[in-house]
């Protein structure tokens, strides 16, 4: 099933907003506000279960707005109509077990979006000339990727050989003096919201690039959010997610424990045991620009923070840019290097 928000003024696509966060009419600006919209995929979550088709399977859809047939692949939640550019919003992949609880909304438009990047490109300062003019952008796409959020308990403890050391001169002679401790430390932290993307297409590397997002701006999910944006159902449940946080997570508790252990020069870890167990996880849409830029018959892929604007990705790099970078810090190295030698009375060449 399709939802679209038609304008009740003059039943064009209403589409979301980052300006204002509310649903928006392009043709008359009549807006509409979106918290305590009613949540219109649960009156068919129950169709759902019963409709019959694989999941593996494509999926064909019929605009509303035009007719077009379009064909999405099994994971596409959201999308725009490629012949009349109309949202729509595949109700069956954000309902029942694929229903998000929680969303941060775009607060970056497009327009921001696409400046933001051009600009970040302009600082480029090792990559080619052409590819900083920033100009040759494919396109600016919105996208709500799927995120869990873990709610974690992590118990245990870590042992360390610390040391303490002491110079001091005794009549003629310089005494060093090591104090050898243990330390043990136990923990009992509770981790709240730690996010995992769950879209097999978004490279963590890349998402991990995008964080921090910032947890004060997340709402209710509402399906209207994802009016004129695309997006994904997850592809890996919690379950199969939880690895990856159970690994953050020791390492924040290893922070922690770090930040307890004050007054020694040298803080050697012997052991550490740590349990991890899984509170409570959600299931949210986080907003991201995918930014799909041509250069030198490659395609580059960044990704930029829909909320916070933090830009991700490798840009190309200019060979002969670093080249010159390098042969400047040899020069100077060497040209230092000859003053120091001049001034300790070393020969001039
Ligand atoms: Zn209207
Ligand atoms: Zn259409």
């Amino acid at each position: 099933m399709i939802i679209d928000y038609k304008c009740p003024n003059c039943a064009a696509n209403m589409v979301f907003d980052s300006d204002t966060g509310k649903l928006h009419c392009g043709s008359c600006d009549y807006e509409e506000e979106i918290e305590g919209y009613q949540k219109t995929y649960e009156s068919f979550d129950t169709k759902f279960h019963t409709a019959s088709y694989g999941d593996e399977e494509a999926r064909q859809y019929l605009c509303k707005s035009c007719g077009a047939v379009l064909v999405t692949d099994n994971h596409t939640a959201a999308t725009i109509c490629s012949f009349c550019g109309s949202p729509m919003i595949l109700g069956e992949r954000i309902s029942g077990d694929y229903a998000p609880t929680k969303v941060i909304p775009f607060s970056i438009s497009k327009e921001e979006a696409e400046k933001a990047f051009k600009k970040w490109c302009r600082k480029l300062k090792f990559s080619p000339k052409e590819f900083t003019q920033g100009n040759k952008i494919k396109e600016v796409v919105g996208m709500y990727v799927p995120f869990w959020l873990y709610d974690l308990r992590g118990q245990g403890e870590a042992q360390f050989h610390c040391t303490r050391t002491h110079i001091y001169d005794s009549g003629d002679e310089t005494i060093t003096e090591t104090r050898h401790f243990d330390v043990y430390r136990q923990v009992d932290l509770t981790l709240k919201d730690i996010p995992a993307d769950a879209s097999e297409k978004m490279a963590d590397t890349l998402m991990d690039a995008l964080e921090p997002f910032d947890y004060s701006g997340i709402r209710e999910f509402n399906t209207p959010y994802l009016a004129g944006f695309l997006s994904e159902k997850y592809n890996y449940t919690d379950k199969e997610m939880l690895p990856r946080v159970t690994k953050r997570a020791e390492q924040y508790m290893d922070e922690y424990v770090a930040s307890t252990i004050h007054g020694y020069e040298a803080v050697h870890c012997k052991g550490r045991d740590y349990h991890i167990g899984q509170l409570s996880s959600e299931y949210a849409l986080f907003p991201v620009w995918m930014v799909y830029y041509n250069y030198d018959e490659a395609e580059y892929t960044f990704a930029m923070n829909g909320q916070t604007g933090k830009l991700a990705g490798d840009p190309p790099r200019s060979i002969p840019k670093i080249a010159t970078s390098v042969g400047l810090a040899t020069v100077l190295f060497f040209l230092v290097f000859r003053i120091i030698t001049v001034l300790l009375g070393g020969p001039l060449l």
